[in-house]
């Protein structure tokens, strides 16, 4: 690669003052390497941080002031509504609303999720954009090879680089893009000063994972694709949650006691939480959402892994658990 991994804190002065880098709570070059990179899939101006909550996190203090209320994507990454759940001392209030269509009126920020995660609705960014208040689009799922916010008029893009952007469940990392240079100044300040910062070795498996970036994402699609179609036949499934690309599908099974059933089955496809990774996952998520979703919800995140082979360890865990 051609980024080297330098995990200094600290640089000697130049000529007596501080040079490019001095301190590594402000920048240091591996992050900035990877800053550059992951600016130019965006199209705009990236931050890098020690993980996707760090960066809402970051967001929240830069963009709201105390007394402000945020409108969050109803079915989004429920980890977005528990942090603002717990901000409500510091003034942060939340309402959900329905991101196809239009955000609430008198709201301060507007948190949209392009696919929202796990219940892959995608937001209607022009309506979001004609709000007056600034729009956030975490697009973890989507990642900018499919969308690019910017491009629609938002004002951040967000990405939980522990997904698929680095790829390989090894590293936890965060994102933020703004077009406006000095909103990404705004962020960076909030960054160095409550050091929320990514050390260069997450920076560096961050860029290692973009390097493979497109072919592991068309590659997960793919079998996303023929793995949502097919989930859609099964007796066994009520409902199939794909908006027609990406590596993230989430459906329905009868009820908890068998979505629980069909994690324990598994034998190739892991049993774990968090997706974008090589290695295909499923959950139910019900056990950390609650009644947010539906009980028999199972999200499936498709890795690399052969396409029949993950059929098969489907089709074997549904089985005997048929609707018919
Ligand atoms: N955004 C989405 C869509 C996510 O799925 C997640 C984590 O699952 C996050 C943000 C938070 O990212 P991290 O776990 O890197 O803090």
């Amino acid at each position: 690669m051609d980024a080297p991994l330098d995990r200094s804190a600290t640089w000697p002065y130049e000529d007596g003052e501080p040079g490019r880098f001095s301190y590594a709570r402000a920048d240091h070059p591996t992050g900035v390497a990877c800053e550059e990179a992951l600016g130019a899939l965006d199209g705009g101006h990236a931050l890098l941080y020690p993980s996707g909550m760090g960066a809402v996190t970051t967001v929240v203090l830069t963009m709201l002031r105390p007394g402000g209320t945020i409108a969050l994507a109803e079915g989004a990454y429920y980890g977005h509504r528990v942090l603002f759940d717990h901000l409500a001392p510091w003034g942060v209030n939340v309402v959900e609303f329905d991101q196809t269509g239009l955000p609430p009126d008198g709201v301060d920020l507007i948190l949209v999720e392009a696919p929202a995660n796990p219940l892959l609705t995608m937001p209607d960014l022009e309506a979001a954009t004609a709000h007056p208040a600034s729009v956030v689009c975490d697009a973890t799922v989507a990642t900018p090879l499919r969308l690019r916010p910017l491009e629609h008029g938002c004002d951040v893009v967000l990405h939980s680089a522990t997904k698929i952007l680095a790829g390989h469940d090894d590293v936890l990392a965060g994102v933020t893009v703004t077009r406006d240079a000095e909103l990404r100044d705004r962020l960076h300040l909030t960054r160095r000063f409550t050091g929320i910062v990514a050390s260069a070795d997450t920076a560096w498996l961050v860029l290692r994972g973009l390097e493979t970036l497109e072919a592991r994402l068309d590659r997960q699609e793919a079998t996303t694709r023929v793995l949502a179609e097919r989930l859609r036949g099964h007796p066994a499934v009520t409902t199939v949650r794909y908006p027609g690309f990406s590596f993230l599908v989430s459906f329905d099974v009868a009820d908890g006691e068998t979505a629980r059933r069909v994690e324990r089955a598994l034998r190739t496809i892991e049993n774990a939480t968090s997706l974008g990774g090589t290695r295909s996952k499923l959950e139910a998520r019900h056990r950390w959402e609650g009644d947010r979703i539906p009980t028999g919800l199972l999200r499936l995140s498709v890795g690399l892994e052969n396409p029949e082979a993950l059929w098969d360890d489907l089709e074997q865990a549904l089985a005997g658990s048929d609707m018919s």
